[in-house]
């Protein structure tokens, strides 16, 4: 068989990889396969813009015409029911089958459901795809009372958008601060304080005991804790499960995302994953991560390309991410797990500052609201390996930046 390779899920990964094939000078076929039936577009503004100002149209990840012009034969609405690694062959629910050379799995994640009783009621909605986005838009237009369940990025970015809108918005953590697996303390306390500030209602350290429901429409959340609060329509933000079922079937190896190896090979040779869906170890923190960005989907869809183009390496990449939250942007570069140390710059009262999160000396991320050129530099500081002091931070972007182009960045 001539060179073929497929990819299926064309969200940020997989239309990145057909892409990056093309421009990486892969000659063979290419095949972008998504059950949706929408032409791939961007995710981050369904809960931001896309609710405010819905304008499909300003979604679109990339026009038709870059599909048609490069080749890559766009499978939209067609969802892929098995695949069959020994015999390179795939299967739709169509019941078609087609072969490949290499295999990309770019299968992304969905919302997790809570198992909480009445968490079918109408009303009760979560958000992954421009399908949800369009249904809980089209739910806003007649109520007045939302609630939120979590505060993670997805959790808190819908409060704001919903307050936006004019709603009265209650939200809901379960932990004891919000957007806690990601951020500082710090950031987490400011965000808190200036969501409520918004006229969020922002609880933490609360759990949801079930949701209430009148004639199958939902019509209040109750906490373990004994509250009721009333609501006409309920959002789920309580994270992503990786859609890795093909994998399992497959027989590849799965553990909370395909795994792959620093090449984002997976356990069986000519297949790939990459984005949401995949576990990697990440060489910044030595053990296995699975995340959940725009940065990592697209850099990894890159990186895939000039491997199966022919020019293998590991992937290295600096992790990054951003949300937008009312009148805070923020933005992480790096990973800060294994922080023991953590160093402000800039005041939280002005709405601008950064937090260096260090191992010792050494930098492992930057957590920055509306300070941009902090996030900037941070990229850099830590694609170079270089680790400033505190006194280095206190000297300013201009200090820091020539700190981290007196170093070439780390090898791959
Ligand atoms: C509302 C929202 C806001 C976000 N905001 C931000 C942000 O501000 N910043 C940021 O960095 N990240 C953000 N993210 C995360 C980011 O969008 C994801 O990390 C990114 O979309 C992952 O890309 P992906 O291609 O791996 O997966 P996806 O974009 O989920 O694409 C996977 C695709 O595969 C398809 N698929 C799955 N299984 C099959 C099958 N068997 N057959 C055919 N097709 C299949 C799915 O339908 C889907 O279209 C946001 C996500 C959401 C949902």
């Amino acid at each position: 068989m001539e060179e073929r390779c497929i990819i299926v899920g064309a969200g940020h990964a997989g239309s990145q990889a057909a892409v990056s094939l093309r421009q990486e000078g892969y000659l063979g076929e290419i095949i972008l396969i998504d059950d949706e039936a929408d032409i791939p577009y961007h995710k981050p503004p369904l809960s931001k813009a896309y609710l405010k100002a819905p304008d499909a149209s300003s979604l679109v990840l990339r026009p038709e015409a870059v599909y048609r012009d490069n080749s890559i034969e766009l499978l939209l609405g067609a969802h892929v029911s098995t695949i069959c690694v020994d015999d390179r062959k795939l299967a739709l629910s169509d019941g078609r089958q087609i072969g490949w050379t290499d295999l990309i799995l770019a299968t992304g994640a969905r919302a997790r459901i809570p198992d909480l009783v009445g968490v079918g009621a109408r009303g009760v909605v979560s958000l992954r795809s421009i399908a949800d986005a369009r249904l809980i838009r089209d739910m806003m237009a007649g109520i007045d009372n939302v609630v939120i369940v979590g505060g993670g990025f997805i959790g808190m970015e819908m409060a704001h958008s919903c307050s936006v809108l004019g709603k009265k918005v209650t939200l809901i953590e379960a932990a004891p601060r919000v957007l806690g697996r990601s951020v500082a303390e710090v950031v987490s306390t400011h965000v808190k304080a200036r969501s409520r500030a918004a006229g969020i209602d922002v609880f933490t350290g609360v759990q949801v005991a079930a949701f209430e429901e009148k004639d199958g429409r939902i019509e209040a959340v109750r906490t373990v804790d004994g509250r009721r609060f009333e609501a006409e329509m309920v959002v789920l933000g309580v994270g992503a499960v990786p859609n890795v079922e093909l994998a399992i079937e497959a027989g590849l190896a799965v553990d909370n995302g395909i795994v792959v190896d620093s090449h984002l090979r997976s356990s069986a040779p000519h297949v790939y994953a990459i984005g949401d869906c995949a576990i990697y170890n990440h060489h910044h923190v030595g053990r296995r991560i699975r995340l959940e960005s725009v940065q990592n989907a697209t850099d990894q869809a890159r990186h895939v390309a000039r491997s199966i183009a022919g020019r293998p390496g590991p992937y290295r990449d600096v992790a990054w991410f951003w949300s937008d939250q009312g009148d805070m942007k923020l933005q992480t570069a790096g990973l800060s797990f294994d922080a023991d140390r953590h160093f402000t710059s800039g005041n939280p009262e002005e709405n601008a500052f950064s937090v260096y999160h260090f191992q010792g000396t050494r930098l492992l991320a930057v957590d920055s609201v509306n300070r941009p050129a902090d996030h900037m530099i941070a990229r850099r500081l830590l694609a170079a390996g270089v680790s400033p002091t505190e006194a280095d931070i206190a000297a300013g972007p201009q200090h820091l930046k020539q700190l981290a182009s007196e170093k070439q960045p780390a090898p791959a």
